[in-house]
């Protein structure tokens, strides 16, 4: 993607400056003085929301963890309905789907030569099950995917692979890109190699005795063989006995099982438009989670964030386009709701989709997937005062939004969050409540409103880069 207009000359001057200089002179039509206080008042009071803080108490309180096609989930379902009508929403309802459930069982590892060392252990999902005796056996070691990768068929049979690698913090996330490979495929390659089970070094930047679980995925036909994540300290310390020099062995007991096809299903909830000539704006969060912990990071502090932000611009007055929230039913074990929303909904009209998944710390930065010049420069001269940089990055939108962004090719806008902590709790027992700092989530509701009360009153044409698209989609 091209860069647009240079940023540090939009951080340095008053907003007022900006509306009136040069640099956008005709190219906001929109920024009418009258427009610009009602944003100023709008951010004003959304940097004191506490709305997404309630509704992310709530959920992690009232509800706790919520497992995708379990019981749990379906009890936050309901939980959801009941919230989303007493914030005054329209056209609350669940649409359900069938998955395939995977529900946790014992855990334990533990080195038992060449010196007995106990080990934090999570079992991936969709790992395979040691059953209940446990398995024994040695230790191969590989210090990265790619040497996994290539590890030929029958190399490592009656062995467990361990596959580390050097995740960094990063603000942006990235380093979950470099490293998540070692978690979502590498048990399929181990398997593939003939491994009777595999460990990994936890995808996290934490140094807690956490384990970090998270899905896998193998592929057809391949054995799926009990995989799990061993905490930070506890890799650091296998990684160290694995350079002693002799055969280091490891017993296993993981005991995950299958349920079969269950019902999740998707909460939706809208702000009804009043031009219903206009394609709706969809908005997303999921509400499923891991078992291991509340999950406030992950991603009540989403919906509460996206939810907050539509309740205070239906609050304002009915904005000219839908928006629609989508608080997916499963997304952490494969997507099924985001998958499930692209196919229920693939033949209507999108204008935009948005995704809050990283968290609960502030948003510093703004990217698109948008065509309108003028209206990427009125959202991110509208965003600057809240300390949100313009980026040149393609917007992607997240996980529960891509089935829909694949088939209606909607204008995507991502309000990036700073990942600096997030991977320190990512699917662990430490992303519960006190993690949520209220002042930066409000952050996020402004940013948020922020963006919505553009888009939802804009009646141009939104669509994705880099051409237009044959009418709005
Ligand atoms: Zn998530």
């Amino acid at each position: 993607m091209r860069a647009d207009t240079p940023e540090p000359m939009i951080k340095q001057l008053p907003l007022l400056a900006l509306v009136l200089s040069p640099l956008c002179a005709g190219a906001v039509p929109a920024m009418a003085q009258q427009d610009l206080r009602n944003l100023n008042d709008m951010q004003k009071a959304a940097m004191s929301d506490d709305v997404a803080y309630d509704i992310t108490e709530g959920l992690v309180t009232e509800v706790g963890h919520r497992m995708a096609g379990t019981p749990d989930e379906a009890r936050a379902r309901d939980w959801a309905v009941r919230r989303l009508n007493a914030l005054g929403f329209a056209n609350v309802h669940v649409e359900p789907f069938q998955m395939p459930v995977w529900v946790r069982g014992k855990e334990m590892a533990q080195v038992t030569a060449p010196v007995p060392q106990d080990m934090y252990i999570t079992a991936l999902g969709t790992s395979g099950s040691t059953g209940d005796k446990g398995i024994e056996g040695e230790i191969v070691y590989f210090p990265n995917m790619s040497q996994l990768i290539a590890a030929p068929a029958g190399s490592l049979n009656g062995k467990i692979a361990f596959v580390t690698h050097d995740m960094r913090v990063t603000q942006d996330g990235s380093g979950y890109g470099f490293a998540g490979p070692a978690r979502w495929r590498g048990p399929n390659f181990a398997a593939k190699a003939g491994a009777s089970a595999i460990v990994i070094r936890s995808i996290g930047t934490d140094q807690h005795r956490n384990p970090h679980t998270g899905g896998t995925t193998f592929d057809e036909g391949v054995k799926h063989i009990p995989a799990g994540a061993i905490s930070n300290p506890d890799a650091d310390t296998l990684e160290r006995l694995v350079a002693l020099g002799q055969p280091v062995r490891m017993k296993l007991v993981l005991t995950p099982r299958d349920m079969g096809m269950q019902e999740s299903g998707n909460v939706i909830a809208e702000v009804a438009g009043s031009d219903a000539s206009l394609a709706p704006i969809v908005i997303a969060c999921h509400l499923d989670s891991w078992d291991l912990a509340p999950s406030a990071f992950d991603d009540a502090a989403g919906c509460g964030i996206v939810t907050a932000a539509a309740k205070r611009v239906m609050d304002a007055g009915q904005p000219k386009r839908t928006i629609r929230l989508l608080w997916a039913g499963a997304e952490e074990v494969g997507v099924f709701g985001g998958a499930a929303y692209g196919k229920a909904h693939a033949d209507e009209p999108h204008a935009l989709a948005m995704e809050s998944d990283f968290g609960a710390d502030r948003v510093w930065k703004v990217d698109f997937h948008l065509a309108d010049a003028a209206l990427k420069d009125e959202i991110a001269l509208a965003l600057a005062p809240l300390g949100i940089e313009r980026g040149d990055a393609h917007a992607h939108g997240g996980a529960d939004v891509g089935a829909i962004i694949e088939a209606a090719k909607p204008a995507v806008i991502d309000l990036q969050q700073d990942g600096t902590r997030y991977f320190d709790l990512h699917h662990t027992p430490d992303d519960t409540m006190d993690k949520v700092d209220p002042a930066q989530m409000a952050q996020n509701v402004a940013a948020w409103t922020t963006v919505l009360n553009i888009v939802a009153n804009h009646d141009g044409a939104i669509a994705p880069e880099p051409m237009a698209a044959s009418g709005e989609m």
